[in-house]
């Protein structure tokens, strides 16, 4: 016998009516978290032009593929493929809900030939048992699921909704079966067939019973979605959404003039110490962040021991924000200066944030309003800051001279209209002994190459360790003593030494009038080497590759330099690589910092170290500056290179 619509039920359409609060419940409940996020500010609109396949706030690309599709979700296989599960498993459910509906009103004849016994019957028992499985999965993570869900604090509150899904589910299939026990059996509901063979009567009572509690308990579950945190189903989706698909995080630039604004009632904050100095964006971010730890299990200073953990940040965060503090200035205390001052900004917390939350971004704005409004910043930060206001570089106690590093080199000065490249030494190439190999080496390689390059009279900094250690004001005023030198000489195309320098230009620079053409030296050794303008011999070595994070994850570079030491030597990869990556802890200011717990070096040379590759490249200075002091924690040979380095030597 077919199936009939509310077998056994009588008055089944009085569920609908239950329906009704429990959709008022939800609007309200989602209603009552935008009031929240409301407390923030409206966004700065940046002054850049908008990306391609944006709709208003909304990136359209990474709504389906971050939002919908949960791509970055499956990143933990098992965790990713139980969410799939579960998600798509009640989407086909709750379309072969409103496909009932349809036959009731409106007789749509869903019930009828192979439509009923593929779709309504076989595939909606397939959709049922997957998303209980899924279900299951993530009921026993919850029970005895990794560390990271309880470090530093876990997130009560999905078990109930879990269970009651999961009651909802299940009632549905013995619903199923108890109709088909009496009304014979339905070939193609498989789940159904094989449970109805536990009631060979049929039970007409007990159907009606669980008929009726199966509904009520479906709508209980939609009602009680916002105030559980079942909620990501809406809040992950539209973070994902509205958070800026480009990799790592953007400052943005404080529009300093508003403070000389006499006019104005008041001055504004510069950085963040409460709630409502942060915009709705970051609100949300708070409201989304699922408490998984992802983040905490990937940062580098967490897992050091320090006083930092991205998940930590953000759980404070999400508290005072459901708690109503939104003007409680002791926010930033609570978080901690140590633990804001710990993140070396290297963003692996971003990549793996499987909602698409900017931690570091709150972490800095926390920064900006110690440094510039509270001026506490740690001594050796600090003393990394004066150098950079009195000398233009944050090499505080250097031995070395600006011109030193090019001593016995004949190096050519930019020349307006003349030279194609600036070559960009950058402060650590200039002062830091080790680096100063990396400009010499890079020189040599262009020379033999016959480039058109040169350097400026007096190398200096982006001013990028200003803004990573929250001095934004310093930052600005560098950059901007840049841009106008650059545009002096008419410079175009930049060849950069390190990471952060082709961060600051590419990135923080344009919406200060600075527009180049900048590319990293680890690019234009490929490109050289892609054009036979340099010929290298390739050596019967193996070279394992520590991906800078302000090159790697922050702007995707992966290929370019593994190209380049694939034809120097034999390529091997650390356990973590890519964007995957750990950071050699330098970054965010951290070079100039005294560590609590493990040395976040020392953990990545030993990492490096145990590939047994014969050499360890990087292709920025303060990665290889960390990574050799690093490396003599366990081994006293020379290990670490920079691709320049390794190019240069095998070029003779
Ligand atoms: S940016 Fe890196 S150090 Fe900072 S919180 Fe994120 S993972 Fe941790
Ligand atoms: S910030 Fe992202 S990765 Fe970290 S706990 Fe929240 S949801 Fe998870």
């Amino acid at each position: 016998m077919g199936r009939i619509p509310y077998w056994n039920i009588s008055y089944g359409l009085l569920i609908d009516a239950f329906a009704l609060p429990a959709v008022a419940l939800l609007v309200y409940g989602l209603y009552a978290h935008w009031k929240k996020i409301q407390h923030g500010k409206e966004r700065v609109k940046p002054n850049l032009p908008p990306l391609p396949g944006k709709i208003g706030p909304v990136y359209i690309h990474a709504l389906i593929t971050k939002g919908i599709l949960g791509s970055k979700i499956y990143r933990k296989i098992f965790t990713g493929i139980a969410h799939g599960f579960v998600f798509w498993g009640m989407v086909f459910l709750a379309i072969g809900t409103g496909l009932v509906m349809l036959n009731i009103y409106l007789k749509v004849p869903v019930f009828e030939g192979g439509f009923n016994r593929w779709f309504m019957s076989f595939f909606l028992d397939l959709a049922g048992l997957v998303a209980l499985g899924g279900l299951i999965f993530l009921f026993m993570r919850r029970l005895f699921g990794p560390e990271r869900l309880r470090q530093p604090k876990e997130r009560l509150g999905f078990v109930p909704q879990i269970c009651l899904l999961g009651f909802v589910i299940a009632s549905g299939f013995y619903i199923e079966a108890l109709r088909i026990a009496a009304n014979g059996p339905d070939p193609y509901s498989f789940v159904g067939n094989f449970l109805a063979g536990f009631f060979p009567m049929g039970n007409n009572g007990l159907h009606r019973v669980l008929w009726w509690t199966h509904g009520l308990m479906a709508m209980a579950f939609i009602a009680y979605i916002p105030f559980s945190p079942m909620v990501h189903i809406a809040l992950a989706p539209t973070n994902a959404a509205l958070a800026n698909p480009k990799p790592g995080t953007r400052m943005g630039v404080i529009d300093f003039s508003s403070f000389d604004d006499e006019t104005a009632e008041e001055v504004p904050t510069l950085g963040c110490a409460k709630l409502t100095d942060f915009t709705r964006k970051r609100l949300l971010d708070y409201d989304s962040c699922l408490w998984c730890g992802r983040c905490h299990e990937v940062c580098p200073a967490a897992s050091t021991g320090k006083s930092l953990s991205p998940k930590g940040v953000m759980v404070t965060l999400a508290e005072k924000l459901h708690s109503g503090g939104f003007d409680d200035e002791g926010l930033i205390d609570e978080v901690g200066m140590d633990a804001i001052f710990a993140c070396t900004t290297c963003t692996a917390c971003m990549e793996a944030c499987p909602v698409c939350i900017n931690q570091p971004k709150t972490i800095l704005k926390f920064r900006q309003n110690l440094v510039m409004e509270q001026s506490r910043i740690p001594e050796l930060m600090g003393k990394a800051n004066n150098s950079l206001e009195q000398r233009q570089h944050p090499f505080f106690g250097t031995g070395s001279g600006p011109k030193d590093w090019c001593k016995g080199l004949d190096v050519p000065i930019f020349e307006k209209g003349e030279t194609e490249y600036l070559l960009w030494i950058g402060c650590a190439p200039t002062y830091e002994e080790r680096s100063q190999k990396i400009a010499q080496a890079m020189v040599e390689i262009l020379q033999k190459a016959n480039i058109s390059f040169g350097i400026l009279e007096e190398s200096r900094c982006t001013g990028d360790p200003a803004k990573q250690m929250g001095n934004e004001f310093l930052f600005r005023e560098i950059a901007l003593q840049n841009v106008e030198e650059f545009s002096e000489l008419g410079v175009k195309d930049i060849i950069t030494l390190c990471p952060h320098c082709y961060n600051s230009f590419s990135r923080h620079y344009p919406p200060l009038g600075g527009e180049y053409n900048v590319i990293p030296h680890s690019v234009f050794l490929n490109e050289l080497l892609e054009k036979g303008k340099i010929k290298i011999d390739k050596k019967n070595q193996s070279i394992c590759y520590h991906d800078p994070c302000y090159l790697g994850r922050r702007n995707g570079f992966y290929d370019a330099p593994r190209a380049v030491l694939g034809k120097a030597g034999n390529c091997i990869e650390m356990q973590r690589h890519k964007n995957n990556s750990f950071c050699c802890g330098g970054g965010g200011g951290n070079y100039w910092a005294e560590e609590e717990g493990t040395r976040i070096n020392r953990n990545r040379a030993k990492e490096a170290f145990e590939t047994s590759a014969d050499i360890v490249a990087t292709a920025c200075p303060f990665c290889l500056a960390m990574l050799t002091d690093g490396m003599k924690s366990v081994t006293d040979e020379q290990k670490v290179f920079d691709i320049a380095e390794i190019i240069n030597v095998a070029m003779s």
